[in-house]
C-alpha cells in the first residue's frame, strides 16, 4: 500500500519491546512539551504494558489534552443519507451483497426534514454519511451536493446547521472541488486497514478494493483546496499497534506533502452489523485497555490533531476517552438513512448498533458534570482558520482561549433555545464560573455576546 511501509513497522514493533522506565519519562516529557512524538517513539509507547507506566501514559495524555484543547468538547451528529452500496466491505451491513436488509437513499425533502429533527434537537454541526452508491439518475458528486445543499437549507427558527463534515467514497480532484465549493467542513475517509494483505481480504470486489485508490483521497482533496481532512482506521480487522502506526505514517506523509496533517483522526471500533458474519467475530479485537491506550498515545503523538470518539462506543468508556484526549463525540446517533423519525418500523437497516443511547440533553448534562464544556462552535471554518491556518493558530496555544470563548457561547445559545430545565441550571452555573476566569477585557467582550443571546442573535464568535 502507498506510503506505508509494512516491513518499518514490523521492524518498529519487533524492535520496541525494552522500554525502560527513564527512556519512557523521557518521551511523555517531550509530548508534554506539546513536541510531535518520531514513528520510533510513538512504537515505544505502544510496547508498554506495566499499569504504572500505562497509567504515565494516561496522566500525560490528559495534560496535553488540557494544554491544547482545554475543557471544551465538540458536538456532532452523523446524517445517513443512504444505504445504497456497490462494495463488499465483509465487515458492514451496507456491502452489496447483503440482503437481510431494507435499502434506502434520501430524497432532498428528507434530508431536509432529518436535518430539522436534528436542529429541533439542538444540533449544529452534521457528519453527513452514505453507502458508494448514487441513487438511480444521478453521480455520486450530483447526489453529495444535493444533499448537502438540502442541509444547509433546513432551519429551525434562527438555528441553521453551521457546518456540514462529509464521510464518502474518494472523488478525484474535480469531484472534490465541487464538494468543497458546496461549503463542506471536513473530508473524511477511513482507510479501514494499513496492512496492504488484510486490506484486500476485507474488501473483495468494488472500486474500494484498491488500497491507493483509497489513501490518495486526502492527497486529492487537499489539491483541490479542501485542507481539513479527517482520517482514521477500523480498529478490530489487524493488530491494533500496526494500524496505530498505519494512521501515523499516513500523517507523516500528509504533512510532508502539504505541510499539515488531517483536521482530525476517528478509531472506529467494529460492532455487530447486521448480515455481516465477521462484525461479530473482529479478526483482532482490540480490548478495552488497549483502545484507551491508543486514544492516550495519538492524543500524544500528534497533540494539535483532534481525536473524534463516535457512538460506537459505551457511553462510560466515551466519558473515560475524554480524559485521555478525545476532543469531539458525537451525540445522540442514528445509522440509518432516515432514522432520525418517530416511526422506528419505518427505518432502513442500520449500519451498526449503536453502543450511546443518550440524548444529546444527557450527554450535555454528563460532560457538564464532568467540568467539560459542550461546544457547538463551528467558528474556524466560518473564518478559514482551516488547514495550516488552523494548525498555526493551534500551536501557540491560542486556539484553546478562543473555543473555550466560543464554547461558552454556544453553549448559552443551546440553554436557551433547547436544554431540559435540569441542564438549564447546571449550565448557566458552568457559565458562570467560567466566566469569571477570564480577564476583563474577554469578560466584557463575552457579555456583549450574551447580551446578543438574549435578544435572540445565533451563531456570533469570536
Ligand atoms: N461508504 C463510505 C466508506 O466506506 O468510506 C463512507 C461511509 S461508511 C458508512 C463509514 C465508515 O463506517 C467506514 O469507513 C467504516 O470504517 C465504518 N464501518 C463500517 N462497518 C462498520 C461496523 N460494523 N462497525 C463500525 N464501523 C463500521
Ligand atoms: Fe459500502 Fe462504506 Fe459499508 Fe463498505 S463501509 S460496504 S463502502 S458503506
Amino acid at each position: 500500500m502507498k506510503y506505508i511501509n509494512d516491513e518499518k513497522i514490523n521492524n518498529l514493533l519487533v524492535g520496541s519491546a525494552k522500554l525502560d522506565s527513564s527512556h519512557l519519562d523521557i518521551i511523555l516529557n517531550k509530548a508534554k512539551a506539546l513536541k510531535r512524538l518520531t514513528l520510533e517513539e510513538s512504537a515505544l509507547l505502544l510496547s508498554v504494558s506495566k499499569p504504572l507506566d500505562v497509567q504515565k501514559i494516561f496522566a500525560a495524555a490528559s495534560f496535553v489534552k488540557d494544554a491544547i484543547y482545554g475543557r471544551r468538547v465538540v458536538l456532532f451528529a452523523p446524517l445517513y443519507i443512504s444505504n445504497l452500496c456497490a462494495n463488499t466491505c465483509l465487515y458492514c451491513a451496507f456491502k452489496s451483497d447483503n440482503d437481510l436488509i431494507k435499502r434506502k437513499a434520501l430524497t432532498a425533502s428528507e434530508i431536509k426534514s432529518q436535518t430539522e429533527w436534528l436542529l429541533n434537537r439542538g444540533h449544529k454541526r452534521i457528519l453527513m454519511v452514505c453507502g458508494e452508491q448514487a441513487p438511480k439518475g444521478k453521480s455520486d458528486i450530483s447526489y453529495y451536493l444535493e444533499a448537502v445543499k438540502a442541509i444547509y437549507e433546513a432551519q429551525i427558527g434562527k438555528n441553521k446547521i453551521k457546518r456540514v463534515n462529509v464521510n464518502c467514497a474518494p472523488l478525484g480532484v474535480d469531484e472534490f472541488k465541487q464538494l468543497k465549493s458546496s461549503g463542506i467542513g471536513t473530508y473524511q475517509i477511513f482507510q479501514e486497514t494499513y496492512h496492504d494483505q488484510t486490506y484486500r481480504l476485507m474488501h473483495p470486489a468494488g472500486t474500494k478494493s484498491d488500497p491507493d485508490n483509497r489513501i490518495t483521497a486526502p492527497d486529492r482533496a487537499f489539491k483541490a483546496g479542501i485542507d481539513d481532512i479527517g482520517i482514521g482506521a477500523l480498529f478490530g480487522l489487524y493488530d491494533y499497534r500496526f494500524e496505530t502506526l498505519g494512521l501515523l505514517s499516513h500523517i507523516e506523509h500528509l504533512e510532508k506533502e502539504f505541510n499539515v496533517g488531517p483536521h482530525t483522526i476517528s478509531v472506529p471500533r467494529i460492532e455487530p452489523a447486521e448480515g455481516s458474519e465477521l462484525s461479530l467475530h473482529p479478526p483482532h479485537r482490540i480490548s478495552d485497555d488497549e483502545f484507551k491506550k491508543v486514544v492516550a498515545i495519538l492524543r500524544l503523538s500528534v497533540p494539535y490533531t483532534g481525536i473524534i470518539m463516535s457512538t460506537r462506543e459505551s457511553a462510560l468508556l466515551r466519558d473515560e476517552l475524554l480524559s485521555l484526549g478525545v476532543s469531539q463525540v458525537s451525540a445522540e446517533s442514528n445509522t440509518s438513512p432516515g432514522g432520525y423519525s418517530a416511526d422506528s418500523r419505518k427505518q432502513a437497516a442500520s449500519q451498526f448498533s449503536v453502543g450511546d443511547q443518550r440524548s444529546l440533553d444527557e450527554i450535555v448534562a454528563t460532560l457538564i458534570n464532568h467540568d467539560y464544556i459542550p461546544s457547538f462552535c463551528a467558528a474556524c471554518y466560518r473564518m478559514e482558520r482551516t488547514g495550516e491556518a488552523f494548525m498555526q493558530l493551534a500551536k501557540p496555544g491560542t486556539i484553546k482561549g478562543k473555543c473555550s470563548m466560543n464554547a461558552l457561547i454556544t453553549l448559552q445559545e443551546y440553554l436557551d433555545d433547547f436544554a431540559s430545565s435540569a441542564v438549564k441550571a447546571e449550565g448557566y452555573k458552568m457559565i458562570s464560573r467560567y466566566f469569571k476566569q477570564l480577564d476583563a477585557a474577554d469578560q466584557d467582550k463575552l457579555k456583549l455576546f450574551f447580551a446578543h443571546v438574549v435578544q435572540g442573535r445565533r451563531d456570533e464568535y469570536v
